[in-house]
């Protein structure tokens, strides 16, 4: 195979249409990796074949198509690895949405003779939260459960949830919005003690820390290549063994038959080297991330006024930084962070464009206004130190530009 004709490119510019419609290039900071991610240039370049020259079909005989079905069960054991799981318990997927629907529709359809009480939280991703409130409209019954003010799920509020008609737990490993971890290892250990299925939506963890479902007693994990430097549209459902699942799109004999239709051959590909890089850089980009977000969170807390972090201190994610600036608005933040160059959010992507304050920050306590005012800033291993001194210097000029044109915040130093 000679060398790939295709220019990779890197990502640090995109074109930018300006009023009187030509183009112009601008550069630009990205700090939203939890909302999706670049694919590496190896991930890529690992790519690129299987959408031409070997583009055959895994469930074709002939042995052309049976190097990919090969290729194939390959990422399939590399995945499986990676969580110290076994190759036939991967299911892949179109991504986390599609994982997260199949885990929770397809547990309490093959549960319901038992039971028909969900528990899940108020933290979750709306790939959750839409689907149990689905589930609610078909019968389902469905705790909601609160988190302490650093986002984190009160093992006695779940303890005290669980009925005997409870059939499955849903606890994302850690939270897209403020980077929290959850007590996984205990959640499961109660799961267990009580024979009540557990499934963790690990979107944001996997590839960021280390995952064991054996040891956390998880029977579902869902996961996305997009948030870990690997292509869109692939993902998977771990599904632990001898768990009774009913098949989630009906078809061609693929997946076991769980999941028909031709396998993205491209994006599985894609995914494995993706989190084969993932894994043996972790360490690594964990601590480059840690202090990047460390020195973010501590600059701006000390030199911006009213300024809070939202989610746990400790237990977060390495690229995880979320803070609310009072008097503000986030969106004006954004939008002028975004003439700077910044690109960030101010909640989930999902969130952002509605009005309504996110969920994640309501159930954490922060009063509406306070949640407005927020910030979620979400760091690659591409990012650096000199990107952050930049962004922490923009924010501060904006923030007390903003603050200048908010009459609450005049009223506010009035009075103090
Ligand atoms: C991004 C995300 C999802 C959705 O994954 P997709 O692959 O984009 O469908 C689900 N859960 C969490 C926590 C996420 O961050």
């Amino acid at each position: 195979m000679g060398k790939n004709p295709v220019r990779i490119v890197i990502y640090k510019k995109y074109l930018y249409r300006k009023e009187d419609k030509t183009m112009e290039e601008k550069s630009f900071i990205y700090l939203d990796h939890a909302a999706t991610t670049a694919a590496r240039p190896e991930v890529v370049e690992a790519m690129l074949p299987y959408f031409t020259e070997n583009f055959g079909n895994p469930s074709s005989v002939y042995t052309f198509s049976q190097k990919n079905k090969a290729v194939v069960t390959e990422c399939r054991e590399k995945i499986a690895d990676s969580l110290n799981a076994k190759s036939n318990e991967i299911y892949f997927t179109a991504g986390g949405t599609e994982s997260d629907n199949w885990a929770l529709k397809a547990a309490a359809e093959a549960y319901a003779s038992k039971g028909n009480h969900i528990i899940t939280t108020k933290i979750e991703h709306h790939a959750i939260l839409h689907t149990a409130k689905y589930l609610e409209s078909k019968g389902f019954e469905v705790t909601y459960l609160d988190v302490d003010e650093n986002g984190v799920v009160k093992l006695d509020q779940l303890r005290q949830a669980i009925r005997p008609e409870t059939i499955l737990i849903s606890v994302m490993f850690a939270n897209n919005e403020i980077g929290t971890i959850q007590p996984i290892k205990e959640i499961g250990e109660i799961a267990k003690k009580h024979g009540i299925l557990f499934h963790t939506d690990a979107v944001q963890a996997y590839g960021q820390i280390p995952i064991d479902v054996d040891e956390c007693h998880i029977d579902m994990l869902s996961a996305s290549g997009h948030k870990l430097n690997g292509p869109k549209g692939i993902g998977f459902l771990y599904i632990r063994t001898g768990l009774k699942l009913r098949n989630f799109v009906h078809g061609g004999a693929q997946e076991r038959s769980r999941r028909a239709g031709t396998e993205n051959v491209t994006g599985i590909v894609g995914f494995a080297k993706a989190v084969e890089i993932a894994f043996c850089t972790m360490e690594e980009r964990s601590q480059k991330e840690c202090m990047m977000r460390d020195y973010l969170i501590d600059r701006i807390l000390a030199e911006i006024p009213y300024a809070r972090l939202n989610g746990h201190r400790t237990k977060r994610l390495p690229n995880n930084v979320n803070i609310s600036f009072q008097f503000i608005e986030g969106e004006s933040l954004l939008i002028m962070l975004d003439m700077a160059g910044i690109c960030a959010s101010s909640g989930s992507a999902c969130t952002s464009g509605s009005l309504d304050p996110s969920h994640v920050l309501l159930a954490i306590g922060l009063p509406h206004e306070i949640a407005h005012g927020s910030l979620r800033m979400t760091i690659g291993d591409e990012n650096t130190m000199e990107e952050m001194d930049y962004v922490i210097e923009q924010i501060k000029e904006i923030v007390t530009k903003l603050r200048a044109m908010s009459p609450l915040y005049e009223d506010f130093m009035k009075h103090s």
